[in-house]
């Protein structure tokens, strides 16, 4: 197995373009890395593991892609620039084709952002796949969970709870029926690091939904010590989504769905003109979706006139 895995090994030294910024990559004990000059380091963790995040008869291909992506929307959510990426995979068997496909994800995504993989570690046991990105942000601009403010109105990027009703369907076994597109935002999401970037200096806070619009905006809330009223029509819904929300009123697929990896904004309404400038810039538009107040929770109003209320809903509901 050892051998096998120093044969994989090349896998990893080709599999992202050099950057100037890498003195030394792939191969050594160490990597030997340039920080950026003015910068800081922004640096986030995820481990994905088989049974739990993912399905053991998974796609490789998009596995290698959603595990860079995850990572890539922690750096957007900081506002930081990709730089580098380290990958420690746990393998059952050293299956080639398996990996060749895997990096296949990977890398197509690293080179879309220009990150470098700089390192790893490669292990025999149960499957799982733990990454590490590293980018740079200038410290005065990176943005941040604790900066809300109440008067400030709340942001998203994209639509919500696409994934959430790809992963339905697929459990449902229609996922075979369902659009393409759709299946897309479950199993390759795009992080927006393009909008993250546009935004480091135009905002000061932000966060990607990765557990559901109600639990991130209340890590928000609680770090900021301040409370959000969200306009349950004012969400941003893809013709899917809308389809069930209006079928069902199920309010819970775009407000407690995880997977969505949009970012959530807040920021003085005075904000709004440049933010809808970079929500064009970047490709992904930006939508109003409430305001932060004074107190503390989440509270949705539904156009009916009731209220979903964060504590009504207990926590685990919100944070899937
Ligand atoms: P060491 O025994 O010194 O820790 P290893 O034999 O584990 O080194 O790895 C040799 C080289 O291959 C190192 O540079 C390491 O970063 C790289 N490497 C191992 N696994 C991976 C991986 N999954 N992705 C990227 N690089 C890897
Ligand atoms: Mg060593």
């Amino acid at each position: 197995m050892r051998g096998e895995f120093d044969l994989i090994r090349r896998f990893f030294e080709t599999a992202t373009p050099a950057r100037e910024d890498v003195l030394l990559g792939v191969g050594d004990d160490c990597a030997l890395l340039a920080p950026a000059p003015g910068r800081v380091l922004a640096v986030s963790s995820d481990t994905l593991v088989c049974g739990r995040h993912f399905h053991p008869d998974v796609d490789p291909e998009s596995l290698g892609h959603k595990a860079l992506a995850v990572n890539l929307s922690d750096l957007a959510a900081m506002g930081a620039e990709p730089a580098w990426v380290s990958l420690c995979l746990t393998l059952p068997e050293a299956d080639e084709a398996w990996l060749a496909s895997f990096m296949r994800g990977f890398s197509r995504l690293a080179v879309a952002h220009g990150v470098a993989l700089i390192g790893g570690d490669t292990t025999c046991g149960p499957l799982s796949v733990s990454i590490t990105v590293h980018g740079h942000v200038e410290p005065d601009r990176a943005l941040r969970r604790d900066a809300a403010r109440p008067g400030d109105a709340v942001y998203v990027t994209g639509t919500l709870g696409d994934a959430g009703l790809a992963l339905r369907l697929r459990a449902a076994g229609e996922a075979a029926s369902a659009e393409a597109s759709l299946m897309a935002r479950l199993d390759r999401p795009e992080p927006r690091v393009r909008t993250g970037r546009a935004l480091a200096g135009l905002v000061r806070c932000a966060i990607d939904i990765s557990d559901g619009l109600g639990a991130d905006l209340g890590h928000i809330c609680a770090r900021s010590g301040v409370g959000a009223e969200l306009d349950g029509a004012a969400l941003p819904l893809s013709p899917a989504v809308r389809a069930r929300v209006e079928r069902d009123a199920d309010w819970m697929l775009p407000l407690a769905s995880g997977d969505d990896y949009e970012l959530l904004v807040c920021a003085p309404p005075s904000c709004e003109a440049a933010l809808e400038q970079a929500g064009r810039d970047c490709g992904t538009p930006l939508t109003r979706i409430g305001r932060i107040v004074a107190g503390a929770g989440v509270r949705m109003h539904l156009p009916d006139g009731n209220i979903i209320e964060e504590a009504a809903l207990g926590h685990e509901h919100f944070s899937d």
